[in-house]
């Protein structure tokens, strides 16, 4: 198999992506994509209403799970798990009660900032009761209290603001379990997103490894070739799988098309090596 046809990481609507899983499945085919993951945040419900549906495309069981390390919010994607595990079960619906909580406490504080917003808004605004960032985003775009998905992540959701609450996350070694206990591997999801300085960024991998984890994305959407050389360098001295993945979750000039990816460089062993 060849890298060019792998796409490791997207959204569907299930989270915060724009396209339904039917959707993303026939861009995946127009794209030519051959093997994909759909990892939407905290949640499989999009790839379990497809997954009998799907042929044509070798569909992997994915998952997008936050958590934190060291008070820095982080994304650890996992692939080819059971997800009739109980193990992957329990996380997830862990995960789902850790995001109603939030979503209170962020509704909490924005209405005592004067920028109320209720969970009604939110669920019908998303379709859905699994909220993101992205959904509370939009209901304040809606109501007029900012112009733009960037503004209200620059003064309000992104790291370190207000909405960025993330204590009630399962912890690593947690989420890297659940997934090794559902016969899945665990990676590292965009390691060039956390703002962490090489050091940090080495420790946290060192502790990932320390309790099971597996695999790091080495690409990640569109990005320079000297990052993909520097994660590629790490995979290899690790000893962890290389994934691959657009992060797609809409049409962005900026943001990667699902399945156009660079490939991956050839001294790293592909993670689809130790899929089942
Ligand atoms: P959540 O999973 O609820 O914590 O929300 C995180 C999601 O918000 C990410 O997966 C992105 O899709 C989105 N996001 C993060 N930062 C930004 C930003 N600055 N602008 C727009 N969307 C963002
Ligand atoms: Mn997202
Ligand atoms: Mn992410
Ligand atoms: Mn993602």
């Amino acid at each position: 198999m060849n890298s060019a046809t792998v796409d490791l990481h997207s959204h569907t609507t299930a989270s915060d992506g724009a396209l339904s899983p039917d959707e993303l499945i026939a861009l995946a085919k127009k794209n030519e994509v051959t093997t994909l993951a759909i990892t939407d945040h905290d949640t499989i419900s999009g790839y379990l209403s497809i997954r009998h549906k799907v042929s044509g495309i070798n569909l992997i069981a994915g998952t997008e799970i936050s958590t934190t390390w060291q008070g820095v919010g982080l994304h650890i994607v996992g692939l080819d798990f059971d997800p009739n595990h109980i193990a992957i079960q329990k996380l997830l619906s862990q995960q789902t009660k850790a995001r109603q909580t939030r979503s209170q406490i962020i509704i909490d504080k924005l209405t005592h900032m004067g920028m109320p917003i209720t969970l009604d808004e939110l669920h019908k605004s998303a379709g859905h009761q699994h909220i993101g960032r992205p959904h509370i985003a939009q209901v304040m775009i809606d109501k007029g209290y900012e112009q733009s998905m960037g503004k209200v992540f620059k003064k309000y959701l992104g790291a370190g603001k207000i909405g960025d609450v993330k204590n009630n996350w399962a912890s690593l070694p947690e989420v890297v379990k659940a997934i090794r206990d559902s016969d899945g591997i665990a990676v590292i999801a965009h390691p060039n997103k956390y703002k962490m300085t090489r050091s940090k960024l080495l420790c946290m991998i060192a502790h990932f490894i320390e309790v099971g984890g597996q695999g790091i994305e080495v690409i990640s959407g569109k990005q320079h070739p000297d990052i993909t050389e520097k994660l590629a360098k790490i995979a290899v001295d690790k000893g962890l799988y290389a994934s691959i993945g657009s992060d797609f979750h809409r049409h962005l000039p900026q943001t990667a098309n699902l399945g156009k990816l660079a490939l991956l460089p050839k001294k790293v062993t592909p993670i689809w090596q130790a899929f089942h």
